[in-house]
């Protein structure tokens, strides 16, 4: 799950993390009175959605006045701000930050993240601040390190000054940073995060170090131990279908194809997507409705699956287990007459109950093409859509 940039920030300072002093928005008047409220000669206001790239896209602003600050939040407000991580339709402003302005001398990076390789936590530090991360791993590799904490002595004042040392931090910064790293790193473990990324971390012409950008990721399987973090979901930054899944405890990803796809099992759902891949179409999304799922939840799931105006025709791929065939062909008839279903429907049922359930599928007047196997049910669905292509 992620955050909002000023909520990060509330979190990050909280764990003695230096961020500047600032306030979120949601109207004109609101920004206003932020400005007025930080008491200072100039202020940064900022769009908060969940993407980066917003100061290159016109959505971070330095200003002078608390006019100034209302203007440019009526600007943002209620309008999609296009950046190179939104896509083209981009994301709507519903919040600003109206931050106190720092003095910038020098802007640097800072990430920590959960590091598959090293099996750790590890920081990433670069001297190219303000540039995308990716970018400068392609490009300037040297100007990049990589350190692993060792998760059982945790971050240690050597590994901290030598990243600082990197970064060529010196003198009376070099302290600064080792306490804003160790924030960073108590933060991120105490909260269970997946990724915190600081992007400019900088030094100010005054020789303090700061957070002036925050981003923070958590590991959605560790939220029920954080009900305050859980608490800033933000509906509105998310796939609505995605937010429907898990609702539903589905496990749910979205893709570019359009061949909509129920399976039970993650193994079975991947081998269902690359057999639909085989023969030339491409997968709608990643569903796996568990093991043990019921008639509600087959009905969610297959209610979801059609919500996506690109999916042309579903597969259902079932092998029953501990799922009964009969359980899903319920779920399925459901929905299917909820959302009085035109698209072609592939079901391939094998396992536990599956006479009953062809039997439900038969009697409900619902036009189904029964495939007998995986590879008849992935021809089928992909000749219904006229997209056959493999033998
Ligand atoms: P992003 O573009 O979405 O990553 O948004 P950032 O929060 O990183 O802001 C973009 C850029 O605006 C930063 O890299 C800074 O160069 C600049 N910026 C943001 N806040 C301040 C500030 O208080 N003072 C100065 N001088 N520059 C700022
Ligand atoms: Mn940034």
């Amino acid at each position: 799950m992620n955050i909002h940039e000023f909520q990060a920030k509330q979190i990050l300072g909280r764990f003695g993390a230096p961020v500047p002093k600032g306030q979120p928005a949601s109207t004109p008047e609101e920004a206003a009175a932020a400005f007025k409220a930080l008491g200072q000669p100039k202020a940064v206001v900022k769009a908060q959605i969940h993407a980066g790239g917003r100061g290159k896209a016109g959505g971070v602003k330095l200003l002078s006045s608390a006019d100034e600050a209302r203007e440019f939040a009526a600007k943002l407000l209620g309008k999609p701000l296009v950046t190179h991580q939104t896509g083209p339709e981009g994301r709507v402003v519903r919040r600003v930050y109206i931050e106190e302005a720092s003095q910038v001398a020098r802007e640097l990076y800072l990430g920590l993240l959960v590091d598959r390789n090293s099996g750790s936590v590890s920081v990433i530090a670069s001297t190219e601040g303000g540039m995308d991360i990716e970018e400068v791993a392609a490009k300037t590799p040297e100007r990049i390190t990589t350190e692993a904490i060792n998760p059982l002595l945790g971050l240690s004042g050597f590994v901290a000054r030598k990243i600082a040392f990197s970064l060529g931090v010196k003198d009376k910064e070099v302290n600064q940073f080792v306490t804003l790293l160790t924030a960073l790193h108590r933060a991120f473990w105490e909260t269970d995060a997946s990724l915190i990324e600081i992007n400019p971390l900088v030094v100010t012409a005054d020789g303090r170090v700061i957070c002036l950008d925050a981003k923070m990721s958590f590991d959605d399987n560790g939220l029920f131990r954080h009900p305050d973090i859980r608490e800033l979901r933000d509906p509105n930054e998310e796939d609505p279908a995605e937010t429907e899944a898990a609702k539903f405890e589905l496990s749910y990803v979205h893709l570019d194809g359009n061949i909509g796809c129920m399976v039970n099992g993650a193994g079975l759902a991947m081998a269902t997507m690359d057999i639909v891949k085989y023969y030339g179409a491409e997968p709608a999304n990643f569903l796996d409705v568990g093991g043990g799922a019921n008639t509600e939840k087959v009905a969610a799931a297959f209610r979801i699956l059609l919500s996506d105006k690109r999916v042309k025709a579903v597969l259902i791929n079932i092998f029953g287990g501990i799922m009964r065939c009969d359980v899903l062909a319920q779920g399925v008839v459901e929905a299917a007459q909820q959302v009085s279903l035109s698209l072609p429907l592939v079901v391939r049922m094998e396992g536990t109950n599956v006479d009953q359930g062809k039997k439900i599928l038969a009697d409900s007047g619902i036009k189904v093409i029964a495939a007998a196997d995986l590879a008849d049910a992935a021809r089928r669905v992909t000749e219904a859509i006229g997209a056959r292509k493999a033998p």
